[in-house]
């Protein structure tokens, strides 16, 4: 563990206030080697110290950026064992981990925003945690140690920053820059644009008008990331570009455009701790499109819900949403390592449901969740059994799901995944459950060693090469004569971690004619 002296006082930071909403800083293309980019209108371009720059871009023209040396980031483990809503009950587990002989620390995330004298809202959280771990097996030896203390998870942080130089140069060569550090552009006027271009992976151009700037920076592996930096309505419009359709019903857009404000103010900071943006544009957070071909209707959506959150509890509300919850969401503290919130609970998607007698009510035993996901229960996400919808049946796929690995397959993605050499695959038993039979805790038996996962995230990463689309599954193995497995067939419920609002389940009832604050 970390060398500090064990008596050390646990200090909890001042929150960051904000008098309206902050800006927003998104990672819009991570890990390329180099980004060719148009710029029209009037930018300044500089390094962070002010030291390295151009002084003036006016009028069009293309650009590139390059990483010309690098070094990577040097890594360490962490074991984040809770994060509170209250400081108090920080410092009392953290006291209760130091009587054990731990070194804990708190950290502080999130922010305050303050609208008027007495609206103040308080979205911050109290993370409990150890770090310092040289290697992930190491602070699973340590994570085993502390499953009595709520549900510890591992994560990663920097140790060291990566370092390099870029250079940015027009497509004559005719002005160019170095810096050591990220590269700034500023718009100096309204309605310049910078539109990103050959992106890898997306055929489209990223157009961003009214940007507030634009950085180049080094990323942890070397390469080169852009961050955009942007107001809240600007981002907001970017999220629901991504998911519009033109058939949707103004009664879902709306409700998608608060959620999702309410969704960036409350997460702000909280996603992507100790990085140089609040949120990235993978699915981790949303996709995000560029911000130049925002439909008219949803710029108009947008415009009509300006600065409208949802709030409870003095907080703005946490609205997490997710593509599809397969028939029952989850609740917060079953999926990730904080407090529970009383609006993300877990229920059937369709209020006052009832399953019919052959599906079992509670989903998180192994008899009841092979009924369930076999099961086409009529909740409002189920699109198979919409007929006239015509539209969404491609969503049908969603709802329930198989995937199929031969043994050493899944073997290859375990060992890559875990960073455990496992040997032969002989099993992996379901441990824990959540309320929508999501699995919480496996066991990966091998003929090596066991390994135990805990959490959502590391039961659907550990057997995908990206993830499974949801931890609600079962598991069919086929054997050999000898009775060794063959292969492993997952059979699951739902895209997503199950909190908060399922998106297709509210399409489908805007579709019904339900008004936004109803959804
Ligand atoms: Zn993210
Ligand atoms: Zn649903």
């Amino acid at each position: 563990m970390n060398g500090h002296n064990r008596h050390e006082k646990i200090e909890i930071q001042e929150l960051p206030t904000f008098y309206r909403f902050p800006f927003i800083k998104v990672n819009v293309i991570d890990d390329v080697e180099q980004i060719d980019f148009l710029l029209s209108g009037h930018f300044t371009v500089e390094d962070m110290t002010g030291e390295c720059g151009l002084d003036s871009l006016i009028g069009e023209a293309r650009w590139r950026v390059a990483v010309e040396a690098s070094a990577p980031a040097k890594f360490q483990y962490g074991i984040s064992i809770h994060e509170f809503f209250q400081p108090q009950q920080a410092e009392k587990l953290a006291g209760k981990l130091q009587g054990k002989g731990y070194e804990p620390k708190i950290q502080t995330f999130g922010y305050q925003w303050q609208l008027g004298e007495d609206r103040r809202f308080k979205n911050s959280s109290y993370r409990v945690f150890l770090d310092g771990f040289p290697t992930i097996r190491e602070a699973r030896r340590i994570q085993r140690h502390l499953v009595d203390f709520y549900q510890p998870t591992i994560y990663k942080y920097r140790a060291r920053e990566a370092r390099g130089v870029i250079e940015m140069f027009d497509v004559n060569y005719n002005q160019s820059i170095k810096c050591s550090g990220p590269i700034k552009l500023t718009p100096r006027e309204r309605n310049s644009v910078i539109s990103l271009l050959n992106i890898l992976g997306r055929s489209d151009v990223m157009e961003f008008p009214d940007l507030y700037n634009i950085q180049f920076r080094i990323n942890d592996i070397g390469k080169l990331q852009c961050v955009a930096e942007m107001d809240i309505e600007a981002y907001v419009g970017g999220l629901l570009t991504v998911q519009y359709q033109e058939n949707y019903p103004d009664s879902y857009l709306e409700t998608l455009a608060i959620t999702m404000r309410s969704w960036v103010a409350a997460n702000w900071g909280r996603l992507h701790k100790g990085e140089a943006y609040q949120f990235c544009s993978t699915d981790h957070c949303y996709y995000l499109s560029g911000l130049g071909t925002q439909p008219r209707r949803v710029l108009d959506i947008v415009k009509e819900t300006k600065g409208f959150v949802l709030t409870c509890e003095g907080e703005i509300c946490n609205t997490p949403s997710h593509l599809v919850c397969g028939g029952h969401t989850e609740k917060l503290e079953n999926i990730s390592d904080s407090d529970p919130k009383s609006y993300l609970k877990a229920f059937f998607d369709r209020a006052g449901y009832e399953p019919p007698p052959e599906v079992p009510v509670r989903l998180d035993n192994e008899e009841a969740i092979e009924i369930w996901i076999n099961s086409k229960p009529d909740v409002h996400c189920n699109f198979s059994r919409k007929k006239d919808v015509e539209n969404f049946q491609k969503f049908r796929q969603y709802f329930r799901w198989e995937i199929e690995y031969a043994r050493h397959e899944l073997e290859e993605i375990i060992s890559k995944k875990t960073e455990e050499e496992i040997g032969t695959l002989y099993d992996i038993i379901p441990l824990k459950r959540g309320k929508s039979g999501r699995l919480l805790e496996v066991e990966i038996l091998g003929s090596r060693q066991n390994v135990k996962l805990v959490g959502d995230q590391a039961v659907r990463e550990a057997f995908a090469e990206e993830r499974l689309p949801s931890s609600c599954f079962i598991i069919r193995t086929e054997m050999d004569e000898h009775g060794i497995p063959t292969a492993f067939v997952f059979f699951g419920a739902g895209n997503g971690d199950g909190i908060g609002m399922c998106q297709l389940g509210a399409i489908s009832k805007a579709f019904s004619g339900q008004p936004a604050m109803e959804i």
